[in-house]
């Protein structure tokens, strides 16, 4: 049965957007399953650029369900917002094209507050949140102190739920922080009425979508941030409050892991991290301000400026190897135009030992230093381009060598922000319906 996983093989913002609203063309579901509104996914159609945190890129493509899963942090704020902006440019949305899980647990005012307050206290050693009360929310979630979707539209849960949960937050705002206490009566208000805007799509998602998984129907799951940011597998504790791979699937979205077929990573032709924690190929120099400017490397949701640097195949090979990805999309590839020499860290170094495998016992990220491997690089601006041999000669064999050396096919090349801005690679299929080529067995080194 087919069904495709996307994933962002590094640091988030590998331009899964655009990957998915190309592959949403094809499929029937398109599914959020974990995350909350500090994704932004970014999809250029016709040269209008849509900004999407929540609601699935399927939503831009008539005639597709797209669902957020139980996995995801929901700022019911955030979605309606976004429902709207969506409906005032002309993109028709209702129960029938939008499900959200009752079981998603919902961000309220004090998880923003507390993210907040919590970045200010922990000063220097912050960890760089987006401050939308996504951690948070996700920690009442494992703390079972948390409300979901469910509860807004039940207001004797609510209230009794609200109220346990604000006396503990107040208790942290007031004493801890110093900050205002929230009321009660005003938070039941503001969140049952949102819960009431809501309520048309709200539904068991999880039944749903395995419904249409076993009724055989293209579904594709668009993860949000990226490998090198999971909760459980990323550079913790710079990392982000969900696991953002395939192997967030199952539980976020509420299907059996054999509902995940293929599995496709997203990177970019080189690297970029937003907020604190360790980068070991960033670039603080000239060659970082010029991938930044080039390739207009500042965050769709905040608008914060990029960290950036080459590509980090010892990371991006473990993303890929971590989701068992059958195949990846390198995005970007224009912006790596004009550069004298294009750079790869090939492995990382710390006193005698050096890794090409990414191992959760190296030490801290922040202690290695990167080997580098060099490329010749490419005057002339790839935008325009549709075929793989029309590429300048630098560029494929800077494409090629990638590709060898992360062991994995890629599948296709962004090289633009535009929907038609690709060069597919002849053979490769983007959905498991039409099947890529095996995927050498064993991990060289390089
Ligand atoms: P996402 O979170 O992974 O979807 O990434 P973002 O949408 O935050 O960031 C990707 C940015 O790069 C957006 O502004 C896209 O329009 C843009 N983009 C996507 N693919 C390409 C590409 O191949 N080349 C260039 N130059 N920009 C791209």
């Amino acid at each position: 049965m087919p069904s495709v996983c996307v994933f962002g093989a590094q640091w988030g913002d590998e331009g899964k957007g655009k990957i998915i609203d190309r592959m949403a063309r094809d499929a029937e579901v398109v599914v959020r399953y974990q995350g909350g509104a500090n994704a932004g996914h970014t999809v250029v159609v016709g040269g209008e650029k849509y900004v999407l945190h929540l609601v699935p890129s399927g939503i831009l493509h008539p005639g597709k369900i797209n669902a957020i899963g139980a996995g995801v942090a929901l700022d019911p704020l955030a979605l309606l917002g976004e429902i709207e902006g969506l409906e005032q440019r002309g993109v028709v949305i209702g129960a029938s094209n939008l499900r959200v899980a009752a079981n998603a647990h919902v961000i309220f005012e004090h998880h923003k507050r507390i993210d907040q307050a919590g970045e200010r206290w922990r000063g220097v050693g912050r960890i760089g949140t987006t401050g939308r009360g996504i951690g948070p929310c996700y920690a009442d979630k494992a703390s079972r102190t948390g409300l979901r979707v469910a509860d807004l539209l039940d207001p004797v849960r609510c209230r009794e739920r609200l109220r346990a949960a604000l006396a503990e937050k107040n208790a942290l705002l007031t004493q801890v922080h110093g900050e205002q206490a929230l009321d009660l009566e005003q938070s039941l208000e503001r969140y049952s009425t949102l819960g009431k805007r809501l309520q048309s799509y709200v539904g068991d998602v999880g039944a749903e979508l395995r419904g249409l998984w076993r009724a055989g129907r293209k579904i594709l799951f668009e993860g949000a941030q990226g490998a090198m940011l999971d909760l459980d597998h990323g550079t913790y504790p710079f990392v982000t409050s969900s696991n953002t791979g395939a192997n967030g699937i199952s539980s976020g979205a509420g299907v059996p892991p054999r509902a995940i077929e293929r599995v496709l990573g997203i990177a970019k032709a080189y690297c970029t991290r937003v907020g604190e924690g360790p980068f070991p190929s960033e670039e603080l120099g000239p060659i970082g301000e010029k991938i930044r400017s080039q390739g207009n490397e500042y965050g769709a949701t905040t608008g914060r400026p990029r960290r950036c640097g080459w590509l980090d195949l010892v990371a991006l090979r473990y993303a890929l190897d971590l989701n068992g990805a059958d195949g990846w999309i390198m995005t970007n590839l224009d912006v790596l135009s004009g550069f004298d020499t294009v750079k790869v860290g090939v492995a990382y170094r710390a006193g005698n030992s050096r890794w090409t495998e990414f191992s959760s016992e190296m030490p801290s990220l922040e202690q290695v230093q990167v080997e580098w491997q060099e490329f010749p690089g490419w005057r002339e601006p790839i935008d325009h381009l549709r075929r793989f041999e029309d590429l300048p000669q630098a560029a494929r064999d800077y494409v090629e060598w990638v590709e060898r050396a992360s062991e994995v096919p890629i599948v296709m090349l962004s090289i633009g922000p535009d929907r038609d801005q690709v060069i597919p690679r002849a053979g490769h299929g983007l959905f498991a319906s039409q099947p890529g080529p095996v995927v050498a067995p064993g991990r060289a080194l390089v």
